[in-house]
């Protein structure tokens, strides 16, 4: 078993052309890398000094097979793709019925930001969009804000098999301009959807949206999730194995914002992005993908990183309803990769 501090290393040493689908990455790689559509978010300074050509790809298998090609050392701020993890880890301190009580699963149709909540319940829509993040942060247990965003980090760690910083420039601006997130926190706190301790709980959130990580972390978040929740490299236990199939479902739905349905009908893979530019995709039972590229499309979505997984989805079939026979073998195509668990 990989020890968990040896494992960026490890990642990072591998550089070997092994198999087919190494080079199936670099050409997607290449093909993209000219892709200039987009832009990167500039809502706050700090996300406005990434560089529109930082480009990774990162696939690591079920088995814990790890593929990647271009900027998968590049770190960047997670963002919106830390909602579906701290749903997780909420599931797991409250349980599924007492969590829906006060975020609901429905998909809003609407702006990852829209300041709406549904009308009979007053619930937010989905865990996906800041308003139902904000609630699910507020749920995540702990005596103090510094215990509470300890467990958030450990539980990445888990996930990840390496530790994560915050990027406090990101955090601190994040709470200073953030009024809009705040203003939901309130009209749910009116709604008695949340608790009191309102600036902990906007902390906690603006915190996990700061975690830095790069397309190898992203793609090990969704490989773990596609492993039943257990990485496949450290084989640590990050989230119950209950838990997971609840995770991706809300994935799958409201993933990839307003974006969602189109995301579902083109790709099929349970995803997550941020405006960081990172995309995490989720082959359940096979493989997860990281993507990262920081020029977003119009609904906040990384361009190269939707142009990445629609080939990959399409190449593949890794549609979760794909009932054809793919044009690939995915099983083929990556034997005689690199194995982290015999190294
Ligand atoms: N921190 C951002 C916000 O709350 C996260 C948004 C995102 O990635 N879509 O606005």
């Amino acid at each position: 078993m990989a020890d968990l501090g040896d494992l960026q290393s490890l990642t990072s040493s591998i550089t070997a052309v092994t198999s087919p689908f190494r080079n199936y990455l670099n050409d997607l790689h290449a093909k993209y890398q000219s892709l200039n559509d987009g832009a990167v978010a500039d809502y706050i300074p700090e996300l406005a000094l990434a560089k529109p050509e930082w480009f990774g790809i990162c696939v690591v298998t079920a088995e814990g097979q790890v593929f990647e090609v271009g900027n998968c050392d590049q770190l960047f701020t997670i963002q919106s793709i830390s909602k579906a993890f701290v749903f997780g880890l909420a599931l797991e301190d409250h349980g599924r019925d007492y969590v829906n009580s006060k975020v609901s699963v429905e998909p809003t149709g609407e702006a990852f930001n829209a300041i709406v909540l549904d009308e009979v319940t007053n619930r937010p829509y989905n865990p996906m969009v800041n308003a139902g993040a904000i609630a699910t942060a507020d749920l995540i247990k702990g005596h103090s804000s510094t215990e509470r965003l300890k467990r958030v980090l450990a539980m990445f760690q888990r996930y990840t098999g390496r530790e994560h910083d915050i990027n406090v420039p990101v955090f601190l601006s994040e709470k200073a301009t953030g009024f809009r997130n705040r203003a939901m926190a309130y009209l749910m706190l009116n709604f008695g959807m949340i608790s009191d301790r309102i600036d902990e709980t906007l902390d906690l959130y603006f915190q996990q949206c700061s975690i830095m990580v790069n397309a190898r972390d992203l793609a090990m978040l969704s490989a773990t999730l596609a492993n039943g929740g257990v990485n496949p490299v450290t084989q640590e236990r990050a989230i119950d194995e209950h838990h997971v199939q609840d995770v991706i479902s809300v994935m799958l739905t409201c993933g990839m914002y307003d974006a969602s349905g189109e995301w579902c009908y083109r790709v099929g893979m349970p995803a997550k992005s941020g405006v960081g530019g990172g995309i995490t995709a989720v082959v359940p039972g096979q493989l997860g993908i990281g993507t990262f590229s920081p020029p977003l499309d119009a609904k906040g979505n990384s361009y190269r990183g939707i142009k990445v997984c629609e080939d990959l989805a399409k190449d593949f079939g890794l549609h979760v309803f794909n009932a054809a026979k793919p044009e690939r073998d995915i099983n083929e195509w990556i034997a005689g990769g690199n194995d982290l668990n015999d190294w």
